[in-house]
């Protein structure tokens, strides 16, 4: 995919990639400033825990951030599937195999140290993919 901010909705809240790891609640991201480039700009998110969630009087529960990323001209090739690296990334960027935005940190693999683009996936995407699993050499169970 090499989609990009002006690709997402703009000013309605949407469910992001990720969410609370303790009760599952999703974050919520609204996308209200995007700028001429197109892949650049801000973004609101909120997150409704569950009662009882350990998270919830710990973490902030709504806040803003901006958001936009570039791609490397070039796709790399992960598990059998093309992907276009983000050459750049702002503090909130998408999940490459979803396309959902990631509000907390992905997780992100670095091609050739980084001089080759990054590629980041939301936690879900990356258990999914069999990459967590290639990440941690199997260690991680299940
Ligand atoms: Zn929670
Ligand atoms: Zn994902």
């Amino acid at each position: 995919m090499r989609k990009l901010l002006k690709d997402y909705p703009q000013n309605e809240w949407t469910e992001a990639a990720d969410g609370c790891e303790f009760c599952g609640a999703k974050h919520m991201v609204l996308i209200d400033w995007v700028d001429d480039s197109g892949n650049f700009g801000r973004v609101a998110w909120k997150i409704e825990h569950e009662e009882g969630c350990p998270e919830r009087s710990f973490t902030a529960e709504e806040g803003d951030d901006i958001v936009g990323w570039e791609f490397m001209e070039k796709p790399h090739v992960l598990l059998g599937k093309e992907y276009y690296p983000l050459s750049s990334r702002a503090n909130i960027g998408p999940c490459l195999e979803c396309e959902r935005l990631v509000v907390g940190i992905p997780l992100i693999l670095f091609i050739d140290e980084g001089r080759g683009g990054e590629l980041d996936f939301c936690w879900s995407c990356a258990k999914e993919l069999g990459i967590l699993n290639m990440v941690t050499g199997g260690r991680e169970g299940g």
